[in-house]
């Protein structure tokens, strides 16, 4: 799944959660995994980096219009078994995150894609709202 979908998510979870930091930052964390649960279309590093920066931007934005940093964080938390995985951190924590990651099949569908862009779009939204209201 793209970084930005799982930034996109992390920050939403914050978002339905944010009122208990406690619970809302390990969601956020812990919403990557089941994202990867659902099959999905994986694009190389510099879709995925050229995809993310206008997220990252847009997480931004909504960091400074809510005036909370704990939005930003919990996109980042969102993302970041992917990075630990793609630096080699902890080899241990890859295999357990490719253990929960779903089985690819290939040729993979395109049609993954869009359901992701759906996903994202609709988690956009969500996020836009939620920080126009604040
Ligand atoms: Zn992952």
């Amino acid at each position: 799944m793209l970084a930005a979908t799982h930034m996109l998510a992390g920050a939403t979870v914050y978002g339905l959660t944010h009122r208990n930091k406690l619970i809302s930052l390990p969601l956020a964390f812990a919403s990557h995994f089941g994202l990867d649960r659902v099959h999905h279309y994986d694009l190389n590093m510099t879709k995925n980096v050229l995809i993310g920066i206008p997220i990252i931007l847009f997480v931004f934005y909504l960091g400074w219009k809510m005036k909370d940093v704990f939005i930003v964080i919990a996109a980042f938390l969102g993302m970041l078994p992917d990075l630990i995985s793609i630096l080699g951190i902890s080899p241990s924590f890859h295999r357990i995150h490719m253990q929960l990651h779903f089985e690819p099949y290939y040729p993979l569908p395109l049609y993954l894609l869009a359901v992701e862009a759906v996903l994202a779009v609709f988690l956009i939204g969500y996020l836009y709202w939620r920080g126009v209201r604040s």
